[in-house]
């Protein structure tokens, strides 16, 4: 029988809950579909830096980098806010990010039949809505040097280069050629010079699929559009900020921060994880969404160990328990039968 090694980084806050439940839906899927799973788990973030001392230990590294895939939660929380940056929970996760190459985050924004009552947002605005977000993850902002803050004084460097450019671009491209053949990329050109150089490399990678409809937004225009009318998009091509917060508010056109997952790709090992942070807020409480974590494990399933049928087993799993009124409680609209707290969710899918 097949098997895949799978690293796994529950992190903190609400991460534990929600990768337990993503690892039973995974066995069971798994299970089903006659190949097993093997897992091994490595610190990152707060709990890292409670237990080693450092956000990201060298032992995590080389375990991700040895596996076929890894499955993380979240990381980060109140407690190690103070700390110095260089010993954040959050710069463990970007130098981790860093060292895995995932350069492209994908990030589906899919609004399901059975929920589309859950948004905030009319169901003729959002049903049949099928975006797909993606994010450049190891540049722009985030990562531009020099960064400093000295008290009085404080910046960043929004940074890209045309290969980093060209080579997002590209998977956008391809994606879209797999989908509705449309991009939009989403920059500030008429303010910012990094964008105007992302237009024009976009537009230069563009001319090698005539296929694909290609336009530009700025970032502004784009965050009001796509609560507007996010059927107008397909395909969004976006750098490392506009990428964060547009699939934020992309989450709830879908309904809830909880429901959408994530692929971080690139040459080594991919990283699947929840669009969403580590919850503080709601952590221990048992009420976390585990949909965009189980999502993102199903992700991991078709992308990395194309293992196709599992996966579109899971996604099937979930609609039909949401379809019977099953949800979590940043889910419970008005014909919900049955609000569940993480780990029965996690039980329902397994039982359905
Ligand atoms: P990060 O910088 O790591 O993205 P963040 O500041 O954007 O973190 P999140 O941790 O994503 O914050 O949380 C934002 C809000 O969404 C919080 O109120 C949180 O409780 C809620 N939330 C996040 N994930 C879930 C989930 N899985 N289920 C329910 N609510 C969630
Ligand atoms: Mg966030």
């Amino acid at each position: 029988m097949k098997n895949y090694n799978i690293s796994i980084i529950k992190g903190d806050g609400i991460g534990p809950e929600i990768v337990d439940e993503a690892i039973k839906v995974l066995n069971s899927a798994s299970k089903k579909c006659g190949f097993t799973l093997s897992y091994k788990e490595y610190l990152m973030g707060g709990i890292a830096i409670d237990t080693t001392g450092v956000p990201l230990p060298q032992e995590t590294i080389d375990g991700v980098l040895a596996s076929d895939a890894c499955l993380f939660g979240a990381i980060g929380g109140e407690k190690w806010d103070t700390l110095p940056r260089e010993l954040r929970p959050e710069t463990g996760l970007l130098k981790f990010r860093e060292e895995m190459g995932v350069y492209a985050n994908l990030r589906p924004a899919i609004v399901y039949d059975e929920l589309v009552n859950a948004s905030t947002l009319k169901p003729e605005v959002i049903q049949g809505c099928d975006i797909m977000v993606v994010r450049e993850l190891i540049g722009g902002i985030y990562f531009g040097k020099p960064r400093e803050n000295d008290g009085f004084k404080a910046y960043n460097t929004m940074v890209y280069t045309k290969p980093e450019i060209e080579r997002i671009s590209k998977t956008a491209f391809e994606l879209a050629m797999k989908r509705d053949k449309r991009v939009c990329s989403v920059d500030k050109a008429n303010v910012l010079e990094v964008s105007q150089l992302w237009r024009d490399t976009v537009n230069e990678v563009a001319k090698n699929y005539p296929e694909v409809e290609v336009s530009h937004m700025y970032v502004d225009n784009a965050a009001m559009q796509l609560v507007r009318n996010p059927k107008q998009f397909d395909v969004i091509v976006t750098g490392n900020i506009f990428g964060d917060i547009l699939s934020d508010t992309a989450s709830m056109v879908v309904g809830s921060i909880g429901l959408l997952p994530s692929a971080s790709t690139g040459d080594k090992t991919a990283i699947y994880e929840p669009i969403h942070g580590s919850a503080p807020d709601i952590a221990g409480l048992g009420i976390a969404n585990p949909l965009a974590t189980i999502l993102s494990a199903s992700m991991m399933l078709r992308y990395s160990l194309n293992e196709e049928k599992a996966a579109n087993l899971i996604e099937d799993t979930i609609k039909i328990v949401l379809k019977d009124g099953y949800r979590t409680k940043d889910l419970a609209s008005y014909d919900a039968k049955e609000v569940l707290n993480c780990s029965a969710m996690g039980d329902k899918i397994v039982e359905y």
